[in-house]
């Protein structure tokens, strides 16, 4: 951490302490060259890329929609909450290791899909439903087609 008042990268560690809950490190820091001390704060950044939608409109990815439309794919069928937890943090962590900033909704229901695949086939078909948008019915007969081969 570079000094804000010299600009010397020499600046070493007085004290960390935990703040907001434990979501954020508060640390004191001092200027090995000028002896001054200043304050830094660490927060965790995920770096969730930004959702563009069909339309072109662009909003910040959000956890909350994540959940609630795996849950509403998932409602009333036999899967395990913890199941339905790690398949939503495979989809975040892919998200972040991506790396990309940008992620279409198209790009991001098929992430969605894949998970809903291996969890529950029902979900999976009643998702792909709204997130694919069925040109026609016999898309939606050849995706069930392909789900009984399987
Ligand atoms: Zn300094």
């Amino acid at each position: 951490m570079r000094c804000p008042f010299c600009a010397a990268q020499d600046t070493r560690v007085l004290d960390s302490r935990l703040i907001n809950e434990g979501d954020q490190v508060r640390r004191r820091r001092e200027c090995n060259v000028c002896k001054e001390r200043f304050t830094t704060f660490e927060t965790v950044e995920l770096n969730m890329p930004t959702v563009i939608k069909r339309n072109g409109i662009r909003e910040p990815f959000e956890e909350k929609k994540l959940r609630s439309g795996m849950l509403k794919a998932l409602e009333k069928r036999p899967v395990d909450s913890n199941d339905i937890e790690a398949a939503l943090n495979r989809i975040k962590k892919g998200l972040m290791d991506r790396g990309d900033r940008e992620i279409s909704t198209q790009e991001l229901g098929e992430k969605i899909m894949q998970e809903l695949n291996t969890l529950d086939h029902v979900a999976y078909v009643r998702f792909a439903s709204v997130y694919r948008s069925f040109q026609d019915v016999s898309d939606f007969t050849d995706m069930i087609e392909d789900l009984q081969k399987k």
